[in-house]
């Protein structure tokens, strides 16, 4: 019988797992939070992640739990693993990307390089980090946030005082200095349960309004040294955190050529959504095999070159299906990735990867792809 790997959510991510899926032999389900989700070609169950009953009937079916997000909660998923069911990433590694203060405190303990930090519960703290920090600094709400949602520059203490006080007893919300970034980068690497780790090249995000745009692999000009770092970055916390599944670790580019590590997600992401047509080994392939502790592929690239831009939103006249069909007929060579989302502006509904010897050629042909959407 092929072995049942249970995706928990029906976003685009669990989406994209079908195709590899099959390909492997493997019996993708899906718990989807609704009908009509962008994985509901395989969902073979719609529900509440967050009831444990829920995801304890869904779990109960399948040899492999994994996820389209982060969200369910570690008391579910500690129910979980004590009912004997096999969850990657587990409860131990995915809280590092449930939050991002117990995050930021692992992390300084793995010696990982980061933006200067601190939990914060009042303005009087807030205002302290600031003062000594040029006056400036990113509060984030440690759990919950994405897409920039969550996270904001303050110049004074004040600038936050909405959502200090909103905090509950006991929470905090994480400070962090305004990293002078050149450019943002993102690592991926690979683990298996048992300890093997494969690393993809790193590459650079660009990002429009808290939203990835566009993604460049490899990530240009970088020297030798900085792809060793990143390499070795994504490495430790895969290993120092237990992570099994996919490892994408976003980075920040100082002009002294340093990175700090930004936040991380445990599943697929954005930032490596060029490696399904750019390299040997997708990362959905890559997640699969790595949950399914089937031996890890190859991460080599299959041409000097791989674009990805997001298709936002959709067209303000006319239907997807139609922008969709032009694109293609104009671009035979792109290749293009749908969700089966109903448009709405700023919501990711695909995306588009072109794979290249010629870096102008990639960037103009994914761009005047994407382009069609407007
Ligand atoms: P989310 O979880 O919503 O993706 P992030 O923590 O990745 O939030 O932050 C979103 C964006 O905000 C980042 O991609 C970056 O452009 C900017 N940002 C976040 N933290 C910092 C920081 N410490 N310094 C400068 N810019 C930051």
């Amino acid at each position: 019988m092929a072995l049942r790997v249970g995706v928990i959510g029906g976003g685009q991510l669990a989406r994209m797992m079908i195709a590899p899926a099959v390909e492997l032999g493997l019996e993708l389900r899906v718990l989807a939070e609704g009908e009509g989700m962008s994985a509901g070609l395989a969902a073979t169950a719609v529900g509440d992640y967050r009831d444990l009953e829920t995801v304890r009937a869904f779990a109960a079916d399948v040899d492999v739990v994994t996820f389209d997000h982060e969200h369910v909660p570690q008391d579910v998923l500690r129910q979980l693993v004590a009912d004997g069911v096999v969850v990657h990433p587990g409860p131990d590694a995915l809280q590092y990307a449930q939050d991002k203060l117990v995050m930021r405190a692992r992390l300084a303990e793995l010696g990982v390089p980061q933006p200067d930090w601190a939990a914060v519960r009042t303005t009087t703290e807030l205002q302290a980090f600031l003062d000594e920090h040029a006056g400036a600094g990113v509060v984030k709400t440690p759990r919950g946030g994405y897409d920039g949602k969550g996270v904001r520059v303050v110049r004074a203490a004040q600038d936050a005082h909405d959502w200090l006080e909103a905090l509950a007893d006991g929470e905090a919300l994480l400070v962090e200095e305004l990293v002078p970034f050149v450019r943002e980068l993102a690592q991926q690497v690979a683990r298996r349960a048992g300890g093997e780790i494969v690393a993809y090249p790193v590459v650079e995000t660009v990002q429009r309004d808290g939203v990835c745009a566009e993604v460049i692999a490899p990530a240009p000009a970088a020297a030798e040294r900085l792809t060793e770092v990143a390499e070795a970055i994504g490495r430790t916390i895969a290993e120092g955190l237990g992570v099994t599944g996919m490892l994408a670790v976003e980075l920040f580019e100082t002009d002294d050529e340093r990175i700090l590590v930004n936040e991380l997600a445990m599943r697929p992401h954005n930032s490596g959504h060029w490696s399904q047509d750019g390299a040997v080994t997708g990362q959905f392939e890559q997640h699969l095999r790595a949950v399914a502790d089937l031996p890890l592929g190859s991460t080599a690239p299959r041409a000097a070159w791989s674009v990805m831009v997001n298709i936002l939103g959709g067209p303000v006249e006319g239907t997807l299906d139609e922008r969709f069909g032009a694109a293609m007929a104009e671009h035979p060579q792109a290749k293009i990735h749908t969700y089966g989302k109903a448009p709405r502006p700023g919501r990711k509904v695909g995306h588009v990867n072109v794979a290249d010897d010629d870096l102008d050629d990639a960037v103009y042909v994914a761009r005047a792809v994407a382009a069609h959407f407007d």
